[in-house]
Formats: C-alpha cells, sequence, structure tokens
C-alpha cells in the first residue's frame, strides 16, 4: 500500500479540501484506498465522510503527563528550572503545557522508596477509532479539549489504519498542520508528501521549514499552490523557491468560491462540477497518483 500525506505548514490553506476530493475522487476509481486524519486536534474528515460508517476499533489514547507527590515534595526548584516547556511553576505542574518529556523525573533529588516526588503518569486525553465508510477505513483520533496531539498520538492513527488497511492500495493521510513533532510522525514511513502552499508571507516561510523536515527524513515531496491567483507575485516567488529547491509543483490552484460552500455543506468541493477548483484538483490528484505509483 502507497501512503500518500497531505500537508502545510499552517492551518487553512485548504489542506483538507485537497485531501477530502482525493478520498472522494479515489471512490470513483478503481484503486481501493482507506484514509486517516492525523489533524487530530481539529479533526474535519468524519464530518464529510460518516455515510455507511461503522465502527471497527475504539481505544483510548493515553498521554504522559508529570505529577508531583506533595506529602514528599520539598520544593527545591530543580524541576522548574529544567522544564523546557514551562509547565512547572511554584510546584504546580499546567497539564496544558507539559509534554510528558520526563526530564523533571530525572532531575528530581527527593526519591522516597523508589519513587520520585514528581513522577509521569498515564493520563486519558480521548479515543481512537477506526470505521469502515462508503469511502473505505477511516481511522483518527478525537481528543479531549486542551489534551493536544502528540507524535505518539499521529503514529497510533498511522499505526490502526495499516491493521484495518485490508486490500487498500492507496492510503490518503491529512497531517496535521505546524512543523512540531506531530508533523514528524506523520511523515515517517510515508511514501510521498504533498505540500499545500498558499501566495502569503506566513505559508512561504513554513514551507521553508517543512521542506527541511521532509528532506532530513528522506521522503519525496511535491506541491500545488492553493488560491495561487490571489496574489501572482507572491505565487510567482513560490514558484522560484520550489525550482531552486528542486520541489515540483503540481497545479496551481485557483480562488474559488464554492470551496467555501463545499466546507459549509460538509461536502468535498469535486462533488461541485462546475467548480473551477474543483477542475484542477481532479488534475492535481491524476498527477500525484502518478508521482505515487512511480515510487
Ligand atoms: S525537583 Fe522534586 S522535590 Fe524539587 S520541586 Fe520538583 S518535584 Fe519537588
Ligand atoms: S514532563 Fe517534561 S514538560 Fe512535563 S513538567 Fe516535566 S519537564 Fe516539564
Amino acid at each position: 500500500m502507497k501512503q500518500l500525506l497531505i500537508l502545510s505548514g499552517k492551518g487553512g490553506t485548504g489542506k483538507t479540501t485537497i485531501a477530502s476530493s482525493f478520498i472522494s475522487l479515489l471512490k470513483q476509481g478503481e484503486t481501493p484506498a482507506c484514509f486517516a486524519d492525523c489533524d487530530v486536534d481539529v479533526p474535519n474528515l468524519h464530518l464529510i465522510f460518516s455515510d455507511g460508517e461503522t465502527c471497527l476499533s475504539q481505544s483510548t489514547c493515553f498521554n504522559r503527563r508529570a505529577v508531583i507527590d506533595q506529602s514528599f515534595c520539598t520544593h527545591c526548584g530543580v524541576c522548574e528550572e529544567h522544564c523546557r516547556s514551562g509547565a512547572m511553576k511554584n510546584g504546580v505542574v499546567n497539564p496544558y503545557l507539559c509534554e510528558g518529556c520526563g526530564v523533571c523525573e530525572l532531575v528530581c533529588p527527593v526519591n522516597r522508596d523508589g519513587h520520585k516526588a514528581v513522577q509521569l503518569a498515564e493520563i486519558n486525553t480521548g479515543d481512537y477509532t477506526v470505521s469502515d465508510t462508503d469511502f473505505g477505513i477511516f481511522s483518527t483520533a478525537q481528543l479531549k479539549s486542551g489534551a493536544g496531539a502528540t507524535g505518539k498520538t499521529i503514529n497510533a492513527v498511522k499505526q490502526n489504519l495499516a491493521s484495518f488497511c485490508g486490500e487498500s492500495q492507496v492510503a490518503v493521510i491529512d497531517g496535521s498542520p505546524g512543523i512540531g513533532c506531530p508533523i514528524i510522525s506523520s511523515i515517517a514511513g510515508v511514501d510521498l508528501v504533498l505540500l499545500v502552499v498558499e501566495p502569503s508571507l506566513s505559508s512561504m516561510s513554513d514551507l521553508e521549514r517543512i521542506l527541511k523536515t521532509v528532506r532530513q527524513l528522506k521522503v519525496p515531496a511535491v506541491a500545488c499552490i492553493n488560491r495561487a491567483d490571489i496574489s501572482p507575485e507572491l505565487s510567482q516567488q513560490i514558484q522560484l523557491y520550489c525550482q531552486e529547491h528542486e520541489l515540483p509543483i503540481l497545479e496551481e490552484i485557483p480562488f474559488d468560491p464554492l470551496v467555501i460552500r463545499a466546507v459549509n455543506h460538509s461536502r468535498p468541493v469535486v462533488d461541485y462540477d462546475n467548480s473551477p477548483a474543483a477542475q484542477h484538483i481532479r488534475s492535481l490528484f491524476e498527477k500525484t497518483l502518478q508521482h505515487l505509483q512511480q515510487l
């Protein structure tokens, strides 16, 4: 099975619009496919592809968080000094900032019967689900408010998909925006990354950072420019950058108000025959599949 990951450095560039269109187009073709929503902080694909949904598996997500035992903490401050996330303040752990790295436990000098005054505990942060839908097997996670995606969460969503994918030949993975640990986990092990860029300074800056990560992980990548016509000048700058960095741009998708209508109705934009963006997304789909099949 070939895995295609659709990524963007920032939210709102049209990544899910393209991912949902690809999933819909795969269903119309003859290639058995499956899909995953790794944008687990704000998953959306379940809103679009719930038709015929039957749950195949549900399990609990756990993440590690630091917990201080106040009964023997001496308030020495060593853990606060070493916490790079700023999650420790005056002997209290902020669970929204704690990343469960375990440094505090390592450096804590107070040990009672083999237990440090601060230790990591497993916290229930949400649910993983795998379902059978009219569009193929679908893996995702629904996190509790403030839980935050981790690399481990993303890895589990991908592994769940691999366990249930059956005869699927292509997996479409909607990655999370950003450049942190969840992105590294999204990229690891996929066959091709499709980077969605828009002509804005922030999106261009994110492209540079995300491409560095993709290249470090030695995964082939292609790109597309979404809403390319909203700034022809910036689109040209993206083209130049991509040429210099040997990143093929497969398609330039124009701004199209029908995309907003499709999003509002939780439908893939390729369902709208008269949509100019949909025509370009169909072309992007064909070209991306060709790249994927040649790998
Ligand atoms: S390092 Fe240990 S003893 Fe010191 S403040 Fe942190 S938890 Fe308490
Ligand atoms: S586990 Fe890591 S992030 Fe969390 S409080 Fe300890 S040092 Fe900070």
